[in-house]
């Protein structure tokens, strides 16, 4: 299925599909779009998914720690997400859980798998609940022990106060670009906090603000992609980097660099309006 980039994944084509295709029997969709900012409807997508008999596959990479994900609640069959988004850890690896059902097709499969590193059958014999021990790879210790102080970390701040602080830092940033003249990329609805994709106002160009901004001030702004690419940013407020000092930091020397090539902003007026998105 095929949908506009920079649009959430439709609940209602998705639906339409499966009952017209009846053969399907996985869907798998990106929660957490990067390229764009939008969030999809998660919730709703592997209902429809349930509905139809289908298992869903999640990409949670940059959802997980920074907006509402309920693998169970929601009977996400299969989700995976990497360590470096808003868990805030070191790369490299990637949380991973399967529902019965997508296990039990995972055991079931009978064609040969082509794969060692990709085997699941192999890997959750090597990691599974009353596995024996089998050797599948050398286990990445060193980073399991970063992902676990990473965890430990979140769970003292409490997986929904780390949701509440990327909406609320989110929602500041989004005050003082708006008062910098700078419109959002996507509707509100279908925002993402962690990543926060804005329009390249009129006559700028993209290139020479990212480069003062990284030479510079030392702050990294993502490029547009695909039909994207000179036309927007994208501002990643993601697990530690979300905070208000980053906010500060990003509305005010953005402005600065604005001003610098002559777009004309009132930098007062946006930190005032950053100022008031707190409480
Ligand atoms: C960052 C990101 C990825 C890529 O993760 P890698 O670990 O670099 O492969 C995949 N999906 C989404 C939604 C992401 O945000």
């Amino acid at each position: 299925m095929e949908f506009e980039r920079g649009e959430a994944v439709e609940p209602e084509v998705v639906a339409q599909t499966l009952s017209e295709k009846p053969d399907l029997s996985m869907i798998a969709f990106v929660h957490a779009e990067t390229s764009t900012g939008v969030r999809s409807d998660a919730k709703a997508l592997c209902a429809i998914a349930q509905q139809h008999n289908c298992l869903s596959i999640v990409d949670a990479v940059t959802s997980l720690g920074g907006s509402d994900v309920q693998v169970d609640d929601w009977g996400i069959d299969a989700i995976y997400s990497g360590t470096q988004k808003c868990l805030s850890c070191i790369p490299g690896l990637s949380p991973v859980s399967f529902s019965t059902k997508a296990i039990e097709k995972i055991k079931a499969k009978s064609s040969k798998n082509y794969s060692w590193f990709l085997d699941l059958n192999l890997v959750m014999d090597y990691w599974g609940e009353g596995a024996k021990r089998t050797y599948h790879h050398t286990a990445p210790v060193n980073s399991l022990y970063a992902l676990h102080e990473s965890l430990l970390i979140l769970k003292e701040e409490g997986l929904e106060s780390a949701w509440e602080r990327h909406e609320l830092h989110h929602k500041a940033l989004v005050a003082g670009l708006e008062a910098l003249g700078i419109e959002m990329l996507v509707p509100k609805d279908i925002r993402l906090s962690q990543l926060n994709a804005v329009k390249i106002p009129e006559g700028i160009d993209d290139a020479t603000v990212r480069s003062t901004l990284l030479n510079q001030y030392d702050l990294e702004l993502g490029a547009g992609l695909g039909k994207f690419a000179g036309k927007a940013w994208r501002i990643g407020l993601m697990g530690n980097g979300c905070n208000r000092k980053n906010v500060d930091y990003c509305v005010s020397s953005l402005g600065a660099v604005l001003n610098e090539l002559g777009h004309s902003c009132d930098v007062d007026a946006a930190m005032s309006a950053v100022e008031n998105a707190y409480p």
